[in-house]
This record gives C-alpha cells, structure tokens and sequence, in this order.
C-alpha cells in the first residue's frame, strides 16, 4: 500500500518509540476496493500521553476515548489508543473504555470484518475476521457475534444499512437477521447520530437498499412518514449528491408543514430546513414562460437549480428546456435587491408607510413581465402611474 508520507512519518515515529502502529478502518477498506482514501485513521499501543510527547503539534480530539489528533502540514490524523470496550448498558455507549496492548482487542470491537482490517508496512495486513474475503464477496458481516454487537450499539444497524448502500454490498444473512431482531433498539440512539447516518445512505448510489431499512422496523422510530410510499430509488440514487434535493425527492408526496416538522425532529439545521420548505412550496408549479421562471427565481432565489432538478425528478423528464432558459434569464431582475430603484426613491415621489412596500413590488412584478424595463425614470413613471391608478 502506498502511504501518504505524513502517514509514514507518525506510523514510523510511533514505532521508534517502541510502539506498534496500524492504519485501520475505512482507509485500509477504501484501499483494498481500488478507491482512494479520504483520510486515515492511526490505530497504535501507545497511550495518547506518549503520543502527545512524540508529536509537536496535537490536538486533544477524543482523549477520553483515546484519541488524539496529529496534525502535520496542517492536516489532522486522528491517532487513537488501542483498546476494549467495557460494559455496554444502554445499547449506545461503552460504560468505560479499557485500553490494551494487543491489536487483536482493537480489531474485535470494530463494527464489520471489513472496517477492522489493519495495516504497517512491516507487518502488511492484520486480518483476523476474513474482512478482505467479505470485501472480495462484498459482504457486510459483523465482528463477532452480530446480535451483541448491536445490542451493544445500536447504531451499528444503521451503519449496516448505510455501509451496504455506500459500498454495494449485501449484509451477511446472520447479520440481517440479528438487525431485524433487535431493530427496536434504535429508539435508544439519538437522533443526530441516526440523521448522520441516514443522510449518508440517502446520497450513495444504492438507494434501493433503503428497503432494509423500510423492513426492518426501524423507520418507525425516526421517520414513519415514508412508510408505505411508492419510491423509485433508482431515481433517487442519479440525483445530485445535495441532501436538499434527495431528500425533497423522497418527500414529494408530503406537504411542505410536515416537512417541517420532520426536518425538526431531525434536528436538521435552518439552512436546510428553510430549503426543504421552499422546494415542497413550489414543487408544482407550473413553468410556461419566461416570466414564470423570473418570478419562481424571486420565490426560491438560491434554491432554484434545485427546485428544477427535483421537479424533473417528479415529472420524470429532463428539464433540459428550462435549464437552457435559467441560463437565459440570468442577468434579469429578479429581487427587490435588483431592482433600479429602491425604497429612497419610492419615498421621493410621495409614496409612504405600507405602501412603499406595495409599489416596489409591483415594479419587481412589471420589471420581470419586461426585463428591458429596469431603468430608475421608466419605473418611477410606472409607480406613478399605477397609484393614481388605484386612488380613482
Ligand atoms: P467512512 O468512509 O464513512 O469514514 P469509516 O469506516 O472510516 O467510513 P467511521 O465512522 O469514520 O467509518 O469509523 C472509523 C472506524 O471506526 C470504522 O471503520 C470502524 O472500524 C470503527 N467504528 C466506527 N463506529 C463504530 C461503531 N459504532 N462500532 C464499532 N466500530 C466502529
Ligand atoms: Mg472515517
């Protein structure tokens, strides 16, 4: 395997000092599928105060589990203790974390055969539960006993799920039936923890094995609303990789309040709730001239490209027409902000209060009929106009 040098320099430092280290986890996985690592995670017996005194510049990530962050040219490598968990009791967390000088512990507390393979340059691949057979097979099987190993983490079912739809693999049959037997127990893990996870299955490429998910009982407990609706994954899974238009995809069928209300229980941020209701808003409107699409752009404003994609997605048509008309209508005014004149103005020619707001308004309205309009004298003649217009 060839090691970013940052990489070599920690494993090789480490191992000066008399301590054994390992890369694990999703490097040594990623590599092993032929696809490039986004990061790497150190996994050594040294005790994170000997790494602190090895390395000039740490950070204290997890120390309470461990882990320490090394940071070389300005990139942090998460370097963490070798260790056994203790005692779980509430399907979540270990009661205490034991640390140990033995790799083999360390590996057996991973998740899946395939997350818990390590790797040194003097020693190559530490495998000890046929995780590169279960990657050849592309298998998803847990370390050990799977049943225990969720009721010890329930969120390990997620990850089941989500790895199985990331990687494209299938879960191992005693896995699965140990997921659906204690699907349950995911009402013990909070709900960001499942959110992370599920929005990770939500942008993979392999939507369809949502399906597990769906059967498995466990929807139930952090998103009922998508039970029993009609869903074409394959659709899904072509979609950009924004959490916003997925997600708006697979709500197409709920309104926009409950949206809300889902998105909230989530704990999702503002950003992205106020999106989601502004997509749902407007997922039915109709586009039939240029107008309409101006006038869409001044409701959804940056969320336009997106609204567009998910209503193509609905309609099941390419929306190449108004993707081209976006392009054409991008230097028109579509905001107040846009707009030659500004409430100053309004105020100038005797418009006051309320109707300020109204008179601008109507001359976003007039400017996005007739773009070529937004000039500050045509609009001032125009607001004039309309009011006297109102006053008889
Ligand atoms: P990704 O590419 O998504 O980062 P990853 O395998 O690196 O995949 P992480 O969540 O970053 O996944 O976790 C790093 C490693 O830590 C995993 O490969 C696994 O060995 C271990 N791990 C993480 N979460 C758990 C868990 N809940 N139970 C057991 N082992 C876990
Ligand atoms: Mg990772």
């Amino acid at each position: 395997m060839n090691l970013p040098e940052s990489v070599k320099f920690i494993l090789d430092s480490l191992n000066k000092n008399g301590f054994e280290a390992y890369i694990v986890g999703g490097c040594v996985r990623d590599y092993l599928m032929g696809k490039n690592p986004h990061d790497y995670d150190i996994t050594t017996s040294a005790l994170p105060e000997d790494v602190k005194k090895i390395f000039h510049h740490t950070v204290d990530t997890g120390i309470e589990h461990g882990t320490v962050s090394v940071v070389i040219d300005k990139v942090a490598y998460e370097v963490t203790t070798y260790r056994i968990d203790g005692e779980y009791k509430d399907n979540r967390h270990p009661e205490e974390v034991i640390f140990t000088d033995k790799l083999s512990g360390d590996l057996s507390r991973r998740d899946f055969t395939v997350n818990a393979i390590a790797y040194n340059e003097k020693n190559g691949f530490v495998d000890y539960f046929g995780g590169q057979e279960d990657i050849k097979n592309k298998v998803i099987k847990g370390v050990g006993e799977p049943a225990k190993r969720f009721q010890e983490d329930a969120l390990r079912m997620m990850r089941a799920v989500r790895f199985s739809a990331q990687l494209d693999f299938i879960i191992e049959d005693e896995t699965l039936k140990a997921l659906k037997e204690n699907a349950s127990l995911i009402k013990n893990i909070s709900i960001e923890r499942i959110r992370d996870e599920f929005f990770k299955l939500i942008l993979s490429s392999h939507n369809e094995r949502m399906e597990i998910l769906l059967n498995s009982g466990m929807t139930e407990f952090f998103l009922p609303e998508i039970l029993g609706k009609e869903n074409d994954y394959f659709v899904l899974n072509k979609l950009s990789q924004d959490i916003v238009v997925r997600l708006s995809y697979l709500f197409k069928e709920i309104d926009f309040n409950q949206i809300k209300k889902i998105m909230k229980r989530l704990k999702a941020d503002n950003k992205t709730i106020s999106a989601m209701v502004t997509i749902a808003k407007y997922r039915d409107y109709k586009i039939e001239s240029l107008y309409d699409l101006r006038k869409l752009k001044s409701l959804v404003e940056e969320n336009l490209f997106r609204l567009i994609e998910v209503i193509g997605a609905i309609k099941n048509s390419s929306m190449e027409k108004e993707l081209n008309l976006i392009e054409f209508i991008k230097k028109d005014c579509c905001s107040l902000a846009e707009l030659d004149i500004n409430g100053k103005d309004i105020i100038e020619i005797g418009i006051s209060g309320k109707d300020i707001g109204v008179a601008l308004n109507s001359a976003l309205d007039y400017v996005m009929k007739y773009p070529e309009k937004n000039e500050k004298s045509v609009l001032i003649e125009f607001i004039k106009g309309e009011f006297k217009w109102q006053k008889h």
